[in-house]
């Protein structure tokens, strides 16, 4: 099996570190070495909630690259622009006071939140109270199997329904008074299923529990989709109750990896995350990385002053009118859509759905299999074109037809 850290050819290729450096004919060497990548504009990219980051983006990414948020005694306008762009985010989310903290993506996010409900746990137990209940979606993405291995929690799952979203009423019944987080998400990256937050807020507020949303990837969707009409539940701190939210510029904000960002409602639980510097005049870190890359926030910061809520609401308008452009191409060609997708992420039900997956790769398409419901699953980005649209379909249908 190939893995990132086990591939065995590479150092075959690459030779070793060289004795004599090879100067700038290294160029070349790193463009072989990408030769079997894609490029999101050339229309094979079918399965990537992140896409080419807004020409303005790439730019002031590029001008600041060494810029460390990690160093505000070299980079003081960095903390400016991080409060900014927090500022700019927490009113796109309903509450411009919500205390924002710049993660590496939504990954990180999550693991703030949950470190930040464990914490809170540990403190009202007096450090006797066990692992913290941590109840989930069982859409729940994978970021939060890897922060289960990581810290002192319990998690118990929640069932769903036939949307893929949570079913609010068997949650309640998982909620106890004592539970440290409840989560929901705001856009799955298997099927793009928002639950209804509105309704686990309801118990989740009751009992006095904290709720995290998980929007990584919705939350650059659904205001804007929201206002263009789209049946959507609000998710955010609209929603009394609901007191941190995952979003990440990189995906549908159009800005360069690495940027995320996690949005507490209430400053005092940024406390919870304060770890202190030990160098005078150093500010303290609330996020889990050291060095940060100071490019990220302020091209996310550029991103959304550019763009500005117009701009976004067209780009996410054009990705929905691709997302129905694309179910009407499927269901014309014969294809079974198994849910009706609230995003982005169309899921297609078939026999084999890893065969014609790979059979769409050898055509040259990537496409993905959500493996956890045996869903072909296709993502629906600005990257892609009309005419890019009908391709993938045909090859689907020629695929299937072999
Ligand atoms: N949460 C959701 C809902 C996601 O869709 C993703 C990524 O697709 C993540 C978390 C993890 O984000 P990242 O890959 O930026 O760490």
């Amino acid at each position: 099996m190939e893995t990132l850290l086990g591939s065995s050819t590479s150092r075959a290729e690459t030779g070793s570190l060289p004795e004599r450096g090879r100067g700038d004919t290294v160029l070349d060497e790193v463009r072989d070495l990408c030769r079997d990548d894609h490029a999101y504009t050339d229309g094979t990219v079918f399965n990537s909630i992140c896409s080419a980051p807004l020409e303005i983006a790439r730019r002031v990414y590029a001008e600041h690259l060494d810029a460390n948020l990690g160093d505000n005694r070299i980079y003081p306008s960095l903390r400016r622009a991080e409060a900014q762009l927090s500022a700019m985010l927490g009113e796109l989310l309903g509450h411009p006071g919500a205390v924002g903290v710049t993660t590496s993506g939504g990954t990180e996010a999550n693991l703030l939140a949950v470190l930040a409900a464990v914490r809170r746990h540990r403190s009202r137990s007096g450090g006797r109270g066990g692992p913290a209940r941590i109840v989930l979606p069982e859409s729940a993405h994978f970021s939060f199997d890897k922060i289960v291995g990581l810290l002192p929690v319990e998690p118990v799952y929640a069932p769903l329904d036939e949307r893929l979203r949570v079913r609010p009423a068997e949650l309640a019944r998982l909620v106890t008074a004592d539970t440290a987080l409840v989560v929901a998400t705001a856009g799955t990256s298997e099927a793009g299923a928002v639950d209804d937050v509105p309704a686990v807020a309801e118990h989740t507020a009751a009992l006095g529990v904290p709720l995290h949303v998980d929007a990584a990837t919705g939350g650059f969707l659904i205001p804007f989709a929201r206002e263009l009409g789209h049946e959507l539940p609000p998710f955010a701190f609209d929603v009394p109750g609901v007191t941190s939210v995952t979003l990440d510029p990189h995906k549908y904000g159009g800005v360069p990896i690495p940027s995320g960002h996690l949005l507490l409602r209430d400053g005092a639980d940024a406390e919870l995350l304060r770890t202190a510097s030990h160098y005078r005049g150093t500010v303290d870190h609330h996020g889990l990385l050291g060095t940060r890359p100071g490019a990220a926030v302020l091209a996310a910061w550029a991103a959304l002053r550019a763009l500005g809520r117009d701009g976004y609401r067209d780009l996410v308008g054009g990705v929905f009118a691709r997302r129905d452009l694309l179910l009407g191409l499927l269901r014309a060609a014969g294809f079974e859509v198994a849910v009706q997708p609230q995003l982005t992420v169309v899921t297609v039900r078939h026999s084999e759905p890893e065969r014609l997956v790979d059979a769409l790769e050898r055509r040259g398409f990537i496409a993905s299999v959500a493996r956890r419901y045996g869903l072909l699953r296709l993502v629906v980005h600005w990257h892609q074109t009309e005419e890019q649209l009908r391709a993938l379909v045909a090859a689907m249908a020629d695929a299937d037809a072999r």
